[in-house]
């Protein structure tokens, strides 16, 4: 049982099915006839429109909105949760850029306050995990100058060079729209070079609102919505998967964040290339925004779960542990999300500066496992493309005491 505030949310019932949940809210005969329309279309695999999903804002329960969200997270994954070994490197946290929820970022005029690395001192890092079962290499950190295409292709070649098997999920469109900007090149010619280089997919950063009425008041300066989206249906369509972001809770109104979800919907449609939509809580500190107060837990549940229904052609649903919380991370699971992400090992900054509960975000894979397993969900390690790596559900770790029976001593009389 978890408890957040004064609310108590149960684990699903046991031996209740999905459908079994689902109809019972259908046929409850206290629910608004909307509610019961879209709990419906859930139920036939129809696709929920753009008023839909802004109603669903405005006046689903949290309740209602874990029924649906888990009926077909249920239906996708059963309770299979994904998460991977992965670690970050961020070669600097100088930016060009002045994203005003940012708190991760120096400007280039307080360049002596941040980091810049070189290829070799990324490669040096990259080597520290050679021994290591990490699938992944997660690269992103601001936009400077001198990171520029001839800088990255370098450091994918040599990375691959070193150590071909690791998969290198790098950059956002922010980095890439300055980069091939630079390098007079369009998107499918960056994008193609820098696959050719080595990259292999890319992470879902730097979407944070598309619409100009909120992403003018917040991101002004780095690229718009449709360069954004350009950029990912590029490498979409050179073979390349992607994942998606939301930046949530500060100034956007609910539509805003169903245009965002309709936007990616589309592009979805059109290329199948968007693997996770990650929603991404906004965090006050250490901002130009720590005057806008942060949406609760419950607010976070209810997205995740919007997300879940709204983006019916997206296979998963992402939560950065590292950002909400493991407690949270764990509740989500009943909300629509089947992927906690990665062990990090310690190796971001960027959720730490912005507030998070996680100061030095690290988990061993048995923590990880464990956090799923504790909420009756099976743990799934799964590579960058969500093949799967290690399934632990039954997994015996070296150092658990294996479940057995025991003899019990007997007292003679
Ligand atoms: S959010 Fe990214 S692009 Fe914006 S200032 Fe921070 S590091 Fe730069």
């Amino acid at each position: 049982m978890f408890v957040i505030s004064n609310i108590v949310l149960l684990p699903k019932p046991k031996g209740e099915s999905i459908v079994q949940s689902l109809d019972i809210l259908i046929q409850n005969p206290n629910l608004a006839p909307s509610l019961k329309d879209i709990a419906q279309k859930v139920k036939d695999g129809i696709r929920i429109t753009f008023d839909e999903g802004v109603y669903l804002y405005e006046h689903a329960e949290l309740s209602y909105l874990g029924v649906l969200a888990n009926y077909i997270r249920e239906k996708k994954h059963g309770d299979l949760t994904y998460f991977n070994r992965n670690f970050h490197i961020e070669p600097t946290n100088i930016c060009v850029y002045d994203c005003k929820f940012c708190s991760y970022s120096r400007m280039i005029k307080q360049r002596e306050e941040g980091w810049e690395m070189e290829v070799d001192g990324m490669i040096d890092i990259l080597k520290k995990y050679d021994d290591e079962p990490v699938t992944e290499v997660h690269i992103t950190g601001g936009v400077v100058p001198k990171q520029n295409l001839d800088f990255y292709a370098s450091f994918f070649r040599k990375a691959k060079a070193h150590r071909p098997d690791l998969h290198i999920k790098a950059l956002t469109p922010v980095e890439y729209y300055y980069i091939f900007k630079k390098a007079k090149l369009s998107h499918y010619d960056g994008m193609k070079y820098l696959k050719e280089a080595g990259l292999d997919s890319m992470p879902g950063g730097g979407a944070e609102i598309f619409h100009p009425e909120v992403r003018e008041k917040i991101a002004h300066d780095k690229c718009n919505a449709e360069q954004w989206l350009d950029i990912h249906e590029q490498a979409h369509t050179l073979g390349m998967r992607s994942n998606a972001t939301m930046l949530y809770g500060h100034i956007e109104q609910f539509w805003h964040r169903v245009d965002h979800m309709e936007r990616l919907r589309q592009l979805q449609d059109k290329t199948g290339g968007f693997q996770a939509f990650i929603p991404l809580k906004f965090r006050n500190q250490n901002n130009q925004m720590s005057d806008v107060a942060e949406v609760s837990v419950v607010e976070d549940l209810r997205n995740y779960a919007i997300a879940r229904i709204y983006l019916d052609n997206f296979e998963h649903i992402k939560a950065y542990w590292a950002m909400i919380s493991r407690e949270t991370a764990q509740l989500s699971l009943n909300f629509g999300v089947d992927d906690i992400d990665g062990t990090l090992d310690d190796t971001t900054k960027i959720y730490s500066m912005a507030g998070a509960e996680e100061q030095t975000p690290a988990m061993s894979t048995k923590e990880l496992v464990d956090l799923i397993r504790n909420v009756k969900r099976k743990p799934i390690e799964r590579d960058t493309l969500y093949n799967v790596v290690t399934d632990y559900t039954d997994h015996v770790f070296e150092d658990e005491v294996k479940p057995s029976y025991y003899k019990l001593p007997v007292v003679n009389s």
